[in-house]
């Protein structure tokens, strides 16, 4: 308790049992968290918070999260802000009277967008007092503007975020904070900055949504030993409810759906009532680079293993539950079926594919067996040649249309091929080993050619009998080999994590970095000679979790055909920003910097020759003990598509990059764990 004084701050005060939770009170937490960078003790004020909140009222605790998570719902939902940084300016400026030009100065000058606002509307006389805002009218009223559509959506968007803006507190610093300096950044606790901040789709707060899981388990298990009149809890309590919400949350990653249960019947009987179900799609499993056979071997030495086909095409998470199983479940989503049976398509980032997959979906029930009477199947959609019936290369599938997908209108044919199965028959089976899922799998589907297969595989760990396997791969145009533990509690499907028990060996990179890495882009330079009407190259960056910022990593103006320069010329202009964001890291140098600079928005996937040290660049910079105070950046890069499958932050991490540039050949080791999951 005594590292969480704030200088006096009450941020319960004004709240009384049963009543909404005052938005004011979450935005002192918030300038508490934003005072400090010590993850455990940013946990410990969050924590303290969701207690209240569980204490007076725990019906709130779900737009809590939400607002301290920056989501407004489930990825599933597919609701997202997406709102430029012209749009909020042009609200601030409406709502404060302040020119638009003022306005650009101010965050020509403070570099933020959430503080230009709490300026601008400190500087406004207020004629009444408004209404305080509560968690849930704040996330309410953000959901407002994050589902407008149709004619004059823009505007009724700037509508939807002056009203919000209007009813926000008027104070630079927030209630009770006048002696803070805003244009320091930090610690006022205003209503308008974390308004403006979450639109921005960033709080800055270092608030990982890892730690807000935490702190709400242990809030949860505070509140319940409280309730039965002991003090505390233990240590191994605490730990015990931590772990309990970490693995429901990675098989049922929807708040929607957790929290209600939770408060309903206690943390502890969490995974009696919350358990994997269809309709909710979860991360998926992801892989570990390699860069030869033998670092395979070396990893897998003495276990058993089996090396499948690595499909090129893209990740789909099948749910179906057959209208006559005998356990149905609540359909979360509008697509899916009616209240009996569902069938949906998700895409790696849970994404809802169902339009896009109609030919898949009217399939499907061709494919299962009778006894089979719900599952979740984890594959890849590959283009298939009808003619010459094999798979065709990504960038045919790259060619169907994402939306509104007529199954008549279908070109370009998709065969789905399985290789893991998460739930079967009413029940969850990540917890088995992989031998026992691929039997289960196996014997739940019948294949039909072109339409639907299991992913083809070889168990051997013969060095040669690997080898020929991934030279058929490539022959059957695959990208390589996936190789994963077969057996032993290692083996089992591990949602949501890069593991050690996956790894990818892509023919590509067995002689380069390994992998290929998806990068932000951050900015562009214009074109020279016949390019100078489109950018002609542009500035990369991977992203570093811990600090919640990109980093820039090259510079790239190869593998560009003229169509696509012009392509991507007209997308990103659409997303240009006057400066760079203030969670940009990049080199201050003159010469260095783009000519433009981009929100951060689009995922590209990159090929390099190797890394190397440079003064240009800063990736991995802070990881580095070589002295030399240089970053990690690509040598040769290539570009080789678009990632529109991954959000910025699920671009390649930093640490990857340190990881990648250390697995080279003659590079010294350094600091820092080699952590990697994409929560
Ligand atoms: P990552 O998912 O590792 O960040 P990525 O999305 O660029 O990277 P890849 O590096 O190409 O993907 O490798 C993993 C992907 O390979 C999976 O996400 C999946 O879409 C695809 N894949 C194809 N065949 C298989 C298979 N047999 N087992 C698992 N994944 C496979």
């Amino acid at each position: 308790q005594s590292v969480l004084k704030g200088g006096g701050k009450d941020p319960y005060k004004d709240w009384k049992p049963g009543e909404p939770v005052p938005y004011a009170a979450l935005c002192t937490t918030f300038s508490l968290v934003e005072l400090t960078s010590k993850r455990l003790i940013i946990s410990a004020h969050c924590s303290l918070f969701l207690r209240q909140v569980l204490r007076l009222t725990p019906q709130d605790l779900l737009p809590t999260i939400q607002l301290m998570i920056n989501k407004l719902a489930a990825d599933y939902a597919g609701i997202e802000l997406g709102i430029g940084e012209s749009l909020i300016m042009k609200a601030i400026g409406e709502t404060t009277g302040r020119s638009l030009q003022v306005i650009k100065a101010d965050q020509n000058e403070i570099g933020d967008l959430g503080l230009v606002a709490a300026k601008s509307r400190s500087n406004q006389p207020t004629m009444f007092k408004p209404k305080p805002l509560t968690v849930k009218g704040v996330l309410d009223g953000l959901m407002g503007i994050a589902t407008v559509s149709g004619d004059g959506s823009q505007s009724r968007k700037v509508a939807g975020i002056k009203k919000l803006l209007s009813a926000a507190d008027a104070s630079a610093a927030g209630k009770g904070n006048q002696g803070i300096d805003i244009s320091k950044d930090k610690g006022g606790a205003s209503e308008t900055k974390f308004i403006i901040r979450f639109l921005e789709g960033k709080l800055r707060l270092g608030l990982a949504e890892k730690t807000v899981l935490v702190a709400l388990a242990h809030a949860m298990v505070m509140h319940e030993t409280q309730q039965k009149g002991n003090k505390a809890p233990s240590s191994e309590k605490l730990a015990e409810g931590e772990a309990i919400l970490k693995t429901v949350y990675s098989e049922l990653p929807s708040y929607e759906v957790i929290i209600p249960a939770m408060v309903e019947h206690g943390i502890f009987h969490l995974r009696e009532n919350c358990k994997l179900q269809p309709g909710v799609p979860l991360k998926p499993m992801l892989a570990n680079p390699t860069k030869s056979i033998t670092e395979v071997l070396d990893r897998f030495e003495g276990k058993h293993f089996t090396c499948e086909y690595k499909y090129d095409g893209e990740r789909a998470q099948i749910h179906y539950v057959a209208e006559d199983s005998p356990n149905q479940y609540p359909s979360v989503l509008p697509t899916a079926k009616g209240s009996k049976g569902l069938s949906a398509i998700f895409s790696r980032n849970s994404e809802d594919l169902s339009k896009k997959y109609p030919d898949v979906l009217a399939k499907l029930h061709t494919w299962v067996k009778s006894e089979t009477k719900s599952f979740v199947l984890d594959c890849e959609t590959v283009a298939w040649d009808l003619v010459e019936k094999k798979v065709l290369p990504f960038q045919q599938l790259m060619t169907r249309k994402r939306k509104d997908v007529k199954v008549e209108d279908i070109k370009v044919k998709v065969c789905v091929f399985a290789f893991d199965i998460l739930f079967h028959n009413g029940e969850s089976v990540v917890q088995k080993s992989f031998r026992e899922r691929r039997d289960i799998l196996s014997n739940a589907f019948t294949p039909v050619e072109g339409e639907f297969a299991f992913a083809q595989y070889g168990n051997t760990s013969d060095l040669d009998e690997i080898q020929t396997l991934l030279d058929e791969s490539v022959k059957a145009s695959c990208e390589g080999l996936m190789v994963k533990m077969l057996d032993s509690s290692e083996s089992g499907y591990e949602p949501s994590k890069r593991s050690r028990n996956w790894l990818k060996v892509k023919k590509d990179y067995l002689s380069g970095t390994g992998d290929s890495l998806d990068l932000v882009v951050l900015g562009a330079y214009y074109g020279k000679g016949k390019r100078t009407s489109v950018y002609g190259a542009f500035l990369l960056g991977c992203y570093n979790s811990a600090a919640e910022s990109y980093e820039t990593v090259c510079n790239i103006g190869t593998g560009f055909s003229e169509a696509i320069l012009e392509e991507l010329h007209a997308k990103l202009s659409r997303v240009a920003i006057d400066k760079p964001k203030p969670f940009y890291a990049h080199s201050a140098v003159p010469k260095d910097q783009p000519d433009v600079w981009f929100e951060p928005r689009f995922v590209w996937e990159v090929k390099t020759a190797d890394l190397t040290l440079s003064p240009r660049y800063v990736a991995g910079k802070d990881s580095l003990t070589d002295g030399s105070g240089k970053g990690i950046s690509l040598r040769f890069p290539r570009f080789i598509k678009e990632r529109d499958d991954k959000k910025p932050d699920q671009a390649t991490g930093s640490r990857m990059v340190v990881e990648m540039y250390q697995k080279q050949e003659g590079v010294a080791k350094t600091k820092g764990p080699s952590v990697d999951d994409d929560f």
